[in-house]
């Protein structure tokens, strides 16, 4: 299997994408650490299940990616039981669509911490025992919002350009020692977040009409290419920000 032998921590698992990543990394062999909000325990659990049905060993833990100390405990806890964090897949993030002009501070602040500054805690609190072992696979869940941008998600395509950049900059930083980073830009994907977005079966119409493979994402469209970032097929790639779109943009 592509994974066999490596440890991954997916931030916000408890549903959706990061749920799907976490399954589909321990199918391909890893040992996976699901993390979420603890509000979230009960969806956390179902997919520990489900890494334990797999055979893969789970690490289920607590964690708001906008706290310092709340994710310094935890990716040391993991660390330590695990022997080290291969991969680190960061895939929360939060949506709350509104118009810029009518966009409060709060909502913007909300935005960035989770979705930019959650990427920026979390992958410098995973550097240190990367850099010391000479490996390790950043993997950042941005969007295809983050290229363009579209009515009432400027706030939320900021912050998601935000983490295309960061990519770009932590892999120069770290690849002198081993280590990739890599984005993932998820197009429409029908979860939680992907169906408030789009609102109505008319809009899910539209937009499956408007890709090329003429429909929407499933969750589970977004595991192969993250499955491929985590292991060794992809060792000259780093920097990168992939589109997984079905289509539906193409820059
Ligand atoms: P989702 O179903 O809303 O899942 C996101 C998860 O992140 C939720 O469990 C959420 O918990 C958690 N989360 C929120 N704030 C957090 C925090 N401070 N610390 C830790 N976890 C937190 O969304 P999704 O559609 O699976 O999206 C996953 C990622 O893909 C996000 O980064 C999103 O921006 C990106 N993406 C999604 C789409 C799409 O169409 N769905 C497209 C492009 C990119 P709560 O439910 O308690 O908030």
């Amino acid at each position: 299997m592509l994974l066999d032998g490596k440890t991954a921590l997916v931030t916000g698992a408890s549903r959706g994408i990061g749920a799907e990543i976490a399954i589909g990394l321990a199918e391909q062999g890893a040992d996976v650490a699901i993390t979420d909000l603890a509000s979230q325990s009960v969806d956390l659990a179902k997919v520990q299940a489900a890494i334990e049905a797999a055979g893969r060993t789970c690490y289920n833990h607590a964690l708001d990616v906008t706290s310092k100390s709340s994710i310094e405990d935890v990716f040391a806890a993991v660390t330590e039981t695990a022997g080290g964090i291969d991969i680190l897949v960061n895939n929360a993030g939060i949506l709350v669509p509104k118009r810029l002009e009518e966009l409060d501070e709060a909502t913007w602040d909300a935005h960035f911490d989770v979705n930019a500054k959650g990427i920026l805690l979390c992958t410098n609190a995973v550097l240190p025992q990367m850099r010391a072992r000479k490996q390790g696979r950043i993997i950042n869940i941005a969007s295809i919002a983050g290229r363009q941008g579209s009515p009432t998600q400027g706030h939320y395509a900021a912050t998601k350009s935000t983490a295309i950049t960061l990519t770009r900059v932590y892999a120069q930083e770290v690849g002198m020692d081993g280590i990739t980073v890599n984005a993932i830009c998820p197009g429409i994907i029908l979860t939680e977040m992907g169906k408030e977005n789009l609102g109505s079966q008319e809009e899910i119409d539209h937009w499956s009409n408007v890709a090329a493979l003429k429909r929407l994402g499933d969750p589970k469209d977004v595991v192969g290419p993250v499955a491929f970032l985590g292991s060794d097929l992809s060792n000259f790639v780093t920097g990168q920000s992939i589109n997984v779109c079905g289509g539906i943009y193409f820059h």
